[in-house]
């Protein structure tokens, strides 16, 4: 699969995207794991409003990359999901979510619950 031009963008198309439980409890479980500093970093970090509580703007990437949500993985690569800066790769049909989703992080899920 091709790679998004990502670097250098700052977290632009990292708003609120909605999770599942699981994907709440993988989260949660990976921020519990970090070391009280690098948690405190990321958490503290100053970002534009709208951008996700989890990019990491210092390092300008996911700061919770292995855990991300299903819709950060198929971001760029679905018709309905299209990146800007490389809308060629949206090829994929309609994207089907294999659970139920609970609520938008940065919205209803902020730090205080994890
Ligand atoms: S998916 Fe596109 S808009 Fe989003 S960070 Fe990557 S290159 Fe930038
Ligand atoms: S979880 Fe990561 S990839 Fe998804 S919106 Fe937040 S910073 Fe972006």
């Amino acid at each position: 699969m091709d790679a998004l031009p990502c670097q250098g963008c700052k977290g632009l198309c990292c708003g609120p995207v909605p999770i599942t439980e699981n994907e709440y409890k993988m989260i949660h479980k990976k921020l519990k794991a970090l070391p009280k500093k690098l948690r405190d970093d990321l958490k503290n970090q100053p970002r534009k409003f709208g951008t996700c509580i989890f990019y990491d703007m210092q390092k300008d990437q996911c700061g919770i990359h292995s855990v991300r949500p299903e819709v950060c993985r198929a971001f760029g690569y679905y018709k309905e999901l299209v990146c800007f800066r490389k809308p060629e790769l949206a090829t994929k049909e309609a994207l089907t979510f294999r659970e139920k989703q609970i609520g938008f992080l940065s919205i209803d899920f902020t730090w205080q619950h994890f």
